[in-house]
């Protein structure tokens, strides 16, 4: 049977936005220790803008916006949506088909048009060396800025480079601050580059950080954090992060977040407000010392 105090512990956190489904769960975020955090739609707002462009003057830029735009519309990721917006507003119309569309999740896309293949995504997955080699410190100039850098690939040459920025949430800061004050180490987990997650987790203020991180690999991560730190939470947002939140001592989703992230969290920051992390970790421990 619930008690009184764990009763009272949830509707007073529901009403600062701060959700629990179940009295296990109030309990276990007074013992968090560790939070890893997933960087785009969780540290960020998720929402990107192509804020640069360079091209290959060999190659006709409406081909690239057109084709570019119309591979990505194909996938769901939130650069693709940013990449399907900028081709659409730089471009002539040129009609493009697309065929046999594959996500590399943690990679990028993949398509036929015309018979060539196009791969859309990070470095590595054009070819890091020609990714280099063809646009000789762009990436990290980017990078540094804390920009995502996604390569166009036409059949084996590089055709154009992007760079896309987030921004941080308002309160991010201030949570990851409120924190470490109260002794709890903070990690941020993105399968984005080394670079621009450093550059990231720079601004964000974040104790640790775990670049070039594919999706199946977040569980891992999960279960090191755990034997490390024995009781971590983990916050996510997207479809990607429910196997680690369902690993994690308590799963924490966006309210903002994919179905999926709500339904498999323990904890739910309605109002996506981070900054209220540190004050459930209060008041959890709060009653934990009334309950025992
Ligand atoms: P995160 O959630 O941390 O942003 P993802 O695992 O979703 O990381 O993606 C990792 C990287 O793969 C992205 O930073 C990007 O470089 C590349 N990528 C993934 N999906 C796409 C896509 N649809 N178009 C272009 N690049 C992509
Ligand atoms: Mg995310």
């Amino acid at each position: 049977s619930i008690m009184p105090a764990t009763l009272s512990a949830i509707s007073n956190s529901a009403r600062k936005g701060v959700l629990f489904k179940g009295g296990l769960h109030i309990e276990n975020l007074g013992h968090v220790n560790a939070i890893a955090f997933d960087k785009t739609g969780t540290l960020t707002n998720g929402k990107l803008t192509v804020t640069d462009a360079f091209y290959d003057d060999q190659v006709n830029q409406d081909e690239i916006l057109a084709t570019v735009g119309a591979i990505e519309k194909q996938s769901t990721h939130p650069l693709a949506q940013a990449l399907t917006n900028f081709s659409s507003t730089q471009m002539n119309t040129i009609p493009v088909t697309v065929d046999d569309m594959k996500t590399i999740g943690g990679n990028g896309v993949r398509a036929k048009v015309n018979n060539q293949t196009w791969r859309i995504g990070k470095p590595d997955f054009v070819g890091k060396e020609e990714a280099n080699v063809f646009y000789n410190g762009i990436l990290e100039t980017l990078a540094s800025q804390g920009k995502t850098v996604v390569f166009a690939k036409k059949g084996d040459r590089i055709v154009a480079v992007f760079g896309l920025k987030d921004t941080i949430r308002k309160d991010t800061k201030q949570a990851i601050k409120l924190l470490r004050e109260n002794g709890v180490h903070t990690i941020m987990l993105t399968g984005d580059n080394e670079i621009t997650a450093k550059a990231i987790a720079e601004e964000a203020g974040i104790d640790d950080y775990i670049a070039n991180c594919l999706p199946e690999e977040k569980v891992g991560h999960i279960r090191e954090l755990k034997n490390n730190f024995k009781n971590v939470a983990m916050v996510g947002d997207g479809i990607n992060d429910a196997p680690a939140l369902a690993t994690a001592n308590l799963g924490v989703a966006m309210g903002e977040g994919t179905d999926v992230a709500l339904e498999t969290a323990d904890m739910v920051l309605m109002k996506n407000n981070l900054d209220k992390i540190t004050n459930a970790i209060n008041l959890s421990k709060r009653m934990n010392r009334i309950v025992k």
